[in-house]
């Protein structure tokens, strides 16, 4: 699906629709609908920290766990770069601070920290993987940051897959089914 926002082409894929579906039709706890107004309110701010920023980039992706920005030589500083990646971050985190002390830890309160916590983790293309891709770019020769970038995810995904596991006996494959995921991403990098 592509559609215009703010001056920029967005892209979401297909897949981006199929996790969001399929977390939706997994979750029997009603957390569904919150869950995704958190997760549209986070991609919404990145498009927010990319205008925000004056960032010059044309084309946004949004994939599922993960949004990727075109970026385009001399488009965008690191700084900006690294704005754009924590504005999703930043919005669940603004989302928590005026909607706790107003409803409490009700549903949509758990998605926003969940969201914040999941997407803070240092791995593949999640934000907190991309702020990692950026300081490592900053320091080491490119084929270095792959590499060290590829190894700080797979050693947070180990034990996350253990968890996954553990829950997967208990009849729940979120877990897994995501960590199986981002360790494919990965891998494709
Ligand atoms: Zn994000």
């Amino acid at each position: 699906m592509k559609f215009q926002l703010f001056g920029i082409r967005c892209t979401a894929r297909f897949g981006f629709f199929l996790v969001v579906a399929l977390y939706m039709a997994l979750d029997e706890s009603g957390m569904g609908l919150p869950a995704l107004a958190a997760v549209l309110l986070h991609e919404m701010g990145h498009l927010w920290m990319l205008r925000f920023t004056g960032s010059k980039i044309p084309a946004v992706d949004f994939q599922p766990f993960g949004v990727r920005l075109l970026v385009q030589r001399g488009g965008v500083s690191v700084g900006q770069e690294t704005l754009i990646y924590l504005g999703g971050i930043l919005m669940n985190a603004l989302c928590l601070l005026l909607w706790t002390p107003w409803r409490g830890w009700d549903g949509f309160a758990l998605a926003n920290g969940g969201l914040l916590i999941f997407n803070l983790l240092p791995v593949g293309r999640l934000d907190g993987g991309q702020l990692v891709r950026l300081a490592l770019e900053n320091r080491f020769p490119p084929h270095k940051a792959i590499l060290f970038h590829g190894l700080i995810g797979m050693g947070i995904l180990l034990p996350l897959g253990v968890g996954g596991w553990l829950l997967l006996m208990q009849g729940n494959p979120t877990l897994l089914c995501t960590v199986v995921y981002l360790a494919l991403t990965i891998w494709n990098e």
